[in-house]
């Protein structure tokens, strides 16, 4: 207790020692409780650095997750497609088997996958079609008329007038094409010619008959190649997507004789590797599977 006042101070050295004795366990005592304080000030910094630190892990948790999933997403997006003597192009997401992807394979070696097949967005392009033709064999799928609007308008601009000879032709009106050849001509002729259905291209409503407005000009004929509009269609198309699917040079691998006439859409991506690499798109068909069987692992499409 703190008597300092009541206490007989008789002299300095009295004063002196009487203060001591009284002042030490007082000191003492404040010595404790000051120890007291520093423990408990370095309990309260640790407890706090404690708390910051659990607070400041949970975040990182969420951090690394969300860049491992965008480092996923960055490797799935890196699914490439390389033909030779092109430049990579990024894989479409979706299963090329199908028949509404803009890179299935559709020949006599490979159906449709579904030989009933019928596109759900057909329209007629905003082009000149064939007059006579049903409106389904004028149509092609939407998702390739801008491209198509766009090239023919191009070639217009170059003084070549052309049209949709046949496009979008159904299962019904490919057997009647298929047949029409087979009692004409004969089998050999009709395999070469036509396509059975469901082996069609024109089934996708990717595919069209391109011609001069002008039938009198080499319509649906091999000399269609040589004049000035096919020769601009075998320079120019794949700019737009297409490509000339059956060319004169690889008709023992298409199964087709040369058709300058018949255009198929791919895509830009994919038209210009074609075009760089010279391959058909049967011939690069190895190297769309490949991409595909890593879209089906990575994306489960
Ligand atoms: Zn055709």
């Amino acid at each position: 207790m703190l008597n300092i006042a009541i206490h007989p101070v008789v002299g300095s050295d009295v004063t002196s020692v009487t203060c001591w004795c009284i002042l030490k366990p007082m000191q003492m005592k404040r010595s404790k409780t000051g120890l007291y304080f520093v423990l408990a000030l370095i309990l309260a910094i640790a407890l706090g650095w404690f708390v910051f630190a659990q607070q400041a892990a949970a975040p990182t948790k969420t951090s690394t997750k969300a860049t491992t999933q965008k480092t996923s997403t960055t490797v799935q997006k890196k699914i490439e497609v390389t033909l030779p003597g092109a430049s990579p192009i990024e894989a479409r997401v979706e299963d090329y088997h199908e028949p509404t992807s803009l890179w299935v394979v559709v020949s006599k070696t490979y159906p449709l996958s579904n030989d009933a097949y019928r596109p759900t967005d057909l329209v007629l392009p905003g082009i000149p079609q064939r007059k006579d033709k049903s409106q389904d064999e004028r149509s092609v799928r939407q998702v390739i008329a801008p491209d198509l609007v766009a090239m023919v308008n191009d070639a217009k601009a170059q003084g070549y007038d052309l049209m949709v000879g046949s496009g979008f032709r159904s299962k019904e009106l490919q057997s009647v094409y298929y047949n029409s050849i087979l009692k004409a001509s004969g089998q050999a002729v009709a395999d070469k010619q036509s396509a059975l259905p469901g082996k069609s291209e024109h089934q996708t409503g990717l595919a069209l008959d391109i011609a001069y407005t002008d039938m009198g000009n080499c319509y649906i004929e091999v000399c269609f190649g040589s004049t000035p509009a096919g020769k601009w269609i075998a320079a120019n198309s794949y700019k737009y997507g297409f490509i000339v699917r059956y060319p004169e040079d690889k008709t023992e691998i298409t199964q087709y004789q040369y058709e300058p006439w018949h255009i198929r859409y791919v895509g830009k991506p994919l038209a210009q590797a074609l075009h760089d690499s010279g391959l058909t798109l049967d011939e690069a068909r190895p190297y769309l599977e490949k991409a595909r069987d890593a879209l089906l692992t990575a994306h489960k499409i």
